[in-house]
């Protein structure tokens, strides 16, 4: 904005209350923005990325200056190529020309140099083919096009048009500098008219100092005069409107700008004048809200500088300091460069801090409504130094209406925000509160319900509960109401659960619906449930019970010799098959050897099958199968200590549900029997090993066959057609 104003009579001002003004933001255009003022409240201009660079910021201001690309200046065709087919796909609408209705160049010329002139590859497929070709000029040279360094004569020219710039005077920007009227010493023209503008560093003011005053004098000063005005343009307050011969005493400005124009309209002329000026910086400073940098910022400051400001807002206020920049040579205590500031109006008050490096200050507020700055550099090592706009601060929170906060209120400087009471937080409004969600809990059981319980759940909501339960603990949850929006996706609405802690912990689940989960179980100490709301459509949410339960087995398996399964409030041990517990508890012995066979049907073993059997073992099995059928024992291996009568070992069959029950054999040696079958749904077997020779024992399948005798009965009994069957069949065969 500087180099615009530096070049042009265009002067860029932070906006007060103008209905029009430009905002620079961050659009995701990159860099961009509308050609002239657009009216009508704020209008963009965007710098990306890659854009905050010099050159394309002045290019950027070139559009809201009101210039549009020089390559689609109607007679572009005089002077460029455009090669399309090397136009990335979708940018040609940069290429196209304007008609010569919408953009007027005020008579300048096509600028090849123009900074608002795209480059020979702008948009081009590749970095090495051309989108826009000069012409060869006159001595066959393609001009240069698309540089990002400076205005071009031609830029400058065309908005002085533009700008109805004077023609006499210039922007000076200097820390020192001069001027003089037209001609002098010898005499300015008549009918001049002339405008410089001072512009320094903010945070300086300009000593005007006239050295030499011979204007034509008249009552007023009314025909040839020049004018000095504290600020940026010709309706900022009057320092002074000087003529005749007598040189003015020194003018100092309030800000870090002066307008002084100079008029002449009489035939009877004077030598003219002459001006030299010097920035200073610190002083007084009585304003509500400005900005201060330090000398020449943002280019380096100048060694041996001491600053000195004395700020004072609106009585009744705090001063508000927030810093933008911050840039001062790096010493442990700020010895050699410094920026100095104490709460109060002289060097004597208390130190807010003394600040140096490359850190910027904590936003800062006085206790009264004045502070007292000074910034100091030695000999040596210039920095950019630093850039702090200053404020009247206002507790908003003092206002009768607690800044509309609901609960709390707490001011921040240049602003305030609502806060809540403990168990509640900010609404959408951030100024309302309502009942908290999630948290952190220790207590071993209780019940979570959704944000707003019993009513809808609130929209845009994220609660998450952690609940932490001491080392060895399991927690479970068991819900006890769900109804949350939407299926088995859960996009909307939704509760997870994981084991642990942190957001990627392991997941247990993601619900949603209103289909209540399973009870879960962490698997470790540590729970989260996270409550998540969409913007639209509640519901009633949900309520759930959690409890924390000690996992025994989780330390030296609680004891237990084989498996320990954790139950609510207690544990167990179980033994692998073929063994049971022992009466200890923990331990596991083999286990017992009185079976009882209801499948329909199976395999059956002597004990320790295959191995040899055991001795001084007897087991007996209790065989049973669905009334009407008949129990069938098939025998596909056999080997048990011979003896005539069967005396040592043996194995008994009986027809019924017991050894009292009719005896159907006694078998031993090693050949197979053939298979046995009761006359019912009931047989008992016995096995019976002695205290010497073992052998390797039995192997059998038990099934049923259909049919059998039954015992006519008063009552009814039930028939099955097979024995997996439930279907019931009519009739009877007893
Ligand atoms: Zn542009």
């Amino acid at each position: 904005m500087r180099h615009w104003e530096k070049y042009t009579c265009v002067t860029f001002v932070e906006r007060t209350d103008e209905e029009s003004f430009i905002v620079f933001t961050y659009r995701t255009c990159g860099c961009c923005s509308y050609v002239g003022r657009r009216g009508g409240g704020p209008q963009a201009i965007s710098i990306g990325k890659n854009c905050d660079k010099f050159g394309i910021v002045a290019h950027e201001l070139g559009h809201v200056v009101g210039f549009w690309h020089e390559h689609t200046r109607p007679d572009r065709d005089q002077h460029v190529t455009i090669i399309r087919e090397n136009i990335q796909q979708g940018q040609e609408y940069n290429f196209l020309k304007m008609e010569a209705g919408e953009v007027n160049s005020l008579g300048e010329t096509y600028d090849f140099d123009s900074i608002m002139h795209y480059a020979r590859n702008t948009f081009s497929r590749g970095v090495f083919l051309d989108t826009i070709l000069p012409r060869r000029d006159d001595s066959g040279v393609r001009p240069t096009i698309g540089q990002r360094i400076r205005l071009s004569q031609g830029d400058i020219a065309q908005a002085r048009k533009l700008y109805k710039c004077p023609a006499c005077g210039e922007t000076l920007q200097d820390t020192t500098g001069n001027f003089s009227a037209p001609g002098f010493p010898n005499g300015y023209p008549s009918y001049s008219h002339c405008v410089w503008r001072i512009s320094v560093t903010p945070g300086e003011k300009i000593v005007l100092n006239f050295t030499s005053m011979d204007l034509f004098k008249s009552r007023l000063c009314w025909y040839d005069y020049v004018e000095v005005r504290d600020g940026y343009w010709r309706k900022a307050p009057l320092l002074g409107r000087f003529c005749g011969d007598k040189v003015p005493e020194p003018l100092i400005s309030t800000d870090s700008r002066l307008w002084i124009e100079f008029r002449s309209s009489s035939n009877i002329l004077g030598k003219g004048f002459f001006v030299v000026y010097e920035a200073i910086c610190g002083g007084e400073i009585h304003k509500d809200a400005g900005q201060i940098q330090s000398p020449n910022y943002p280019d380096d400051y100048r060694p041996s500088k001491e600053c000195i400001w004395k700020v004072t807002v609106s009585e009744g206020f705090h001063v508000g300091l927030m810093f933008q920049a911050f840039e001062i040579e790096r010493h442990d205590s700020c010895a050699y460069d410094y920026l100095e500031i104490r709460d109060g109006p002289t060097e004597d008050s208390p130190l807010i801090g003394h600040f140096c490096g490359y850190e910027k200050p904590e936003d800062i507020k006085s206790s009264s409504n004045q502070v007292w700055m000074k910034f100091a550099s030695d000999g040596s090592i210039n920095k950019a130094g630093f850039a702090a706009n200053f404020f009247k601060e206002v507790d908003e929170c003092s206002r009768p209406d607690n800044g509309g906060c609901e609960q709390r209120c707490v001011n921040t400087l240049g602003s305030y925000k609502c806060a809540c009471e403990p168990g509640y937080e900010l609404t959408g409004d951030k100024k309302g509160c309502e009942a908290a969600c999630g948290g952190f809990i220790t207590n071993p059981n209780g019940t979570i319900t959704s944000p707003g319980w019993p009513k809808e759940y609130p929209t845009n909501k994220n609660c998450v509960w952690q609940v932490v339960a001491p080392a060895q603990y399991r927690i479970s949850l068991q819900f006890e109401v769900f109804e949350l929006e939407g299926n088995e996706v859960c996009k909307y609405d939704y509760v997870e659960v994981r084991s642990g802690l942190a957001s990627n912990s392991k997941l247990h689940g993601k619900f949603c619906g209103s289909e209540k989960p399973e009870v879960i179980t962490s698997s470790s100490n540590n729970l989260r449930l996270e409550f998540k709301s969409d913007n639209a459509v509640s519901k009633k949410g949900f309520k759930v019970h959690f409890f924390s339960d000690k996992d025994e087995c989780s330390k030296d398996n609680g004891g237990c010799q084989d498996e320990c399964v954790n139950t609510f409030g207690s544990y167990a041990c179980q033994c692998r098959n073929g063994f049971m517990l022992h009466e200890n508890g923990r331990d596991c012995k083999e286990a017992g050897c009185e079976h009882k066979v209801s499948s329909a049907e199976g395999t059956m073993a002597s004990p320790n099958w295959p191995d040899k059997y055991p001795s001084r073992k007897e087991c007996t099995w209790n065989v049973s199968a669905t009334p009407g059928h008949r129990v069938k024992i098939t025998f596909s291996e056999f080997e048990i200590e011979q003896h005539q009568e069967c005396a040592y070992d043996h194995l008994e069959m009986y027809d019924g549900p017991n050894g009292k029950s009719p005896i159907l054999g006694r078998f031993c040696g090693s050949k197979k029997p053939d298979p046995v079958v009761a006359s019912a749904n009931k047989m008992f077997l016995r096995f019976y090993s002695d205290a010497s020779v073992q052998r390797k024992g039995f192997q059998a399948k038990h099934s049923t066959e259909c049919g059998g005798r039954l015992k006519a009965d008063v009552r009814t009994k039930e028939l099955y057609s097979h024995a997996q069957s439930g279907r019931l069949l009519l009739g009877d065969r007893g």
